[in-house]
């Protein structure tokens, strides 16, 4: 026993914790040597789920070792399994192995990244990594930024940046009863999480203005001219414009260098939401659709996306480095520090952000740059996008798929048209028939791939963030689609 262990302590003789550890890893080790076989969802009804965990507050301690091997049979198992090639759906990572020990070690260290005084070292480290992000996707290097736990988080940071920065009167005192309606621009393509931050902010889903896109589903420029001269007609004030840089749908990648020269025009705050496709914006594949970006008043980046960085770990950069504190800094009594006027003031995250605790996941992502370097995972997004362009030839070649979006980075959505092609132009049937194939592939549990619409068409919509990406995968997956598609057309 160590000396600092009480009667009452809830640690163990380090001996044991040595052990504990090393079956934790085992037990990792052991989820990763299935990734070739495993299924992607588990394949059990919710109540079956549910019943496995059914049991009431424990009482009395169960041996750690009993603890793993529940975690093992019970959550592994029932887990979703982002972590192979062969999940396709919505955006997520497949989880690096140097971040695996980055959350192990920053839980481990326990640092709280509120005031630097707090966690020196962990407080440096996420400057860092903020310095580092920039970088990657070509943004000023005298960025501020702080981190977060997502794009959601990133966007509502966002808009409370544009509204501090924009408003006409002072809205942290006055709220919004100060005056005239505060209105924000983005096209259709925006991710719901925008909208959601007008609610949270006050300013009202009403104020959001929705334009219309393109063929390629980018924002129509003129739609946001007229749009923005009506509303200021009208007696609103617009303080913002997002745009997006790799659209959750489809993405799509909004003309970045004609809006920052239309917000600079207007005296609008420019937001990019570059969650997902921020890291791809200095690939050779995809870089020239970013240009601009580094215009920006504020960008948001998921790390936990294409980054591949496990969740949660997200970005926002700043090209004004205070803009962060002048728009979140409170400072409450019991937090004052006794030399406030210190010249060279270090840096206190609470101040970036609407948190106060605040966790060390910037060490995953410090991590994450040191163990395999910036142009090994340029090079691994590289991949991502070139693999996801050969699937879409693959589709374009084929006589029952019909693509239906172009593929600016790494999805693709298209729908099934069964081999019975008099029922080619029947679009309910075709609607329904792709539903029932999305739901088919998730029970079936080899590979997973999510649905969305596109022009009223149900799609379905095949997403790699996965530094695991092989094209043998997206042949796989192709084979599995015809057959099941076939399958359920009766043919
Ligand atoms: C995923 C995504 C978000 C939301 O990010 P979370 O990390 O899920 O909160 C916002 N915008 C875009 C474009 C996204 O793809």
């Amino acid at each position: 026993m160590s000396k600092h262990t009480n009667a009452q302590s809830l640690d163990c003789a380090l001996d044991v914790f040595r052990g504990h550890l090393r079956n934790a890893s085992e037990l990792v080790v052991r989820l990763y040597e299935r990734l070739d076989e495993t299924r992607i969802t588990p394949g059990k009804t919710r109540k079956e789920i549910a019943r496995l965990f059914d049991e009431p507050l424990p009482e009395e301690p169960q041996s750690m070792e009993s603890v793993l091997s529940e975690v093992e049979s019970k959550i592994f198992p029932n887990s979703t399994l982002y972590l192979s090639p062969r999940f396709f759906g919505y955006i997520n990572s497949g989880g690096n192995q140097a971040s695996i020990l980055g959350e192990l070690l920053a839980s481990a260290v326990n640092q709280i990244v509120a005031l630097w005084h707090f966690s020196p070292a962990a407080s440096e480290v996420e400057r860092r990594v903020i310095q580092w992000i920039a970088e990657f996707i070509g943004y000023s290097g005298e960025a501020g930024g702080c981190l977060l736990s997502g794009g959601s988080a990133g966007n509502l940071v966002g808009l409370a940046l544009a509204r501090k920065h924009k408003a006409p009167f002072d809205s942290d005192s006055l709220g919004m009863r100060g005056g005239p309606p505060l209105t924000v621009y983005a096209s259709q393509e925006v991710h719901a999480s925008v909208d959601k931050a007008m609610t949270i902010l006050g300013m009202g889903r009403d104020q959001m203005r929705k334009l219309a896109v393109r063929d390629d589903f980018t924002m129509d420029l003129d739609a946001l001219e007229r749009q923005v001269s009506k509303d200021r007609d009208n007696g609103c004030h617009p303080i913002c414009v997002v745009g997006v840089a790799g659209t959750t749908n489809t993405g799509a990648v909004d003309p970045l260098n004609p809006l920052a020269d239309f917000c600079q025009a207007q005296g609008l705050w420019f937001h990019v939401d570059a969650a997902y496709g921020g890291p791809a914006a200095r690939t050779e594949l995809a870089g020239h659709l970013f240009k601009g970006l580094e215009r920006a008043d504020s960008v948001v980046i998921d790390p936990h996306k294409w980054l591949y960085v496990p969740a949660e770990a997200a970005c926002i950069l700043v090209r004004e480095s205070q803009a962060l504190r002048h728009t979140f800094q409170v400072v409450a009594d019991y937090l004052k520090k006794e030399d406030e006027a210190e010249a060279d003031a270090p840096f206190d995250f609470k101040d970036c952000g609407p948190q106060l605790h605040r966790n060390f996941r910037a060490l995953k992502v410090w991590m994450t740059f040191k163990a395999y370097g910036a142009k090994k995972l340029r090079a691994a997004i590289h991949s991502n996008i070139e693999i996801m362009r050969y699937f879409a030839d693959r589709i374009d070649q084929s006589e029952d798929l019909v693509r239906l979006a172009p593929v600016p980075l790494s999805i693709v959505c298209f729908q099934y048209c069964t081999a019975d092609v008099s029922r080619h132009s029947d679009e309910r049937y075709l609607n329904d028939l792709n539903d029932r194939l999305i739901d088919t592939l998730e029970r079936d549990g080899r590979v997973f791939v999510s649905g969305t619409t596109i022009r009223r068409k149900r799609a379905l919509r095949v997403c790699s963030v996965n530094h695991r990406l092989r094209r043998e995968d997206v042949d796989f997956l192709l084979q599995e689609i015809r057959q099941v598609g076939r399958s359920l057309s009766g043919l």
